[in-house]
């Protein structure tokens, strides 16, 4: 996996697109931890589920049908909360969901990304893989290796966000809009 810091960065870069009371700190939390939430799989090692297992590490959690689930689940407290615009946050927090699990193919290590589980098991990557996979431990993420890994997420995970992010803003703020017919 790239590193939650990696998958956080992704999911924050999805904020624009929220619907405009979202548009806060709350909302740029809340998307930077569903980008990177999948990962909460490892908790799995713990009850001894093997890690090609369709629940272990990379499997449910990080299938496009998993955060298709969840958004969808969301949508009614959207609903609840929002005027209008439930079902942009719902499918805005779906990307940022399903992010995680692409992000992941493109990662040197591990093993591949059940982007199907359920409908198939198969464990999957990108034919390019630049990122450095993260390793699982803290100890060794907080290592000389763990540099070097931010360092790889920077350039491939970090620039594109901001240079993504950089886009958007100056389409809004430059590109002039339709005007409304009174
Ligand atoms: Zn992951």
């Amino acid at each position: 996996m790239p590193s939650a810091f990696a998958h956080a960065a992704v999911g924050a870069s999805l904020v624009p697109f929220l619907p405009q009371p979202l548009r806060n700190p709350a909302g740029f939390g809340l998307l930077a931890f569903l980008a990177a939430a999948p990962d909460l799989d490892v908790i799995g090692f713990s009850f001894d589920i093997p890690y090609s297992h369709p629940l272990g590490h990379r499997g449910l959690s990080h299938s496009v049908f998993f955060a298709a689930a969840l958004a969808a689940a969301s949508w009614p407290l959207w609903r609840h909360r929002l005027s209008s615009g439930a079902t942009r946050a719902a499918v805005v927090c779906f990307v940022a969901i399903a992010s995680h699990g692409l992000l992941d193919t493109l990662t040197d290590g591990g093993l591949g990304i059940g982007l199907w589980i359920p409908l198939d098991d198969g464990r999957y990557f990108a034919p390019w893989r630049p990122i450095e996979v993260s390793p699982l431990s803290v100890d060794a993420f907080l290592s000389h290796r763990g540099l070097a890994i931010l360092a790889n997420e920077a350039r491939w995970v970090g620039l594109p966000c901001l240079a993504f992010t950089a886009s958007v803003w100056a389409w809004r703020r430059y590109l002039p809009r339709p005007r409304r017919s009174p």
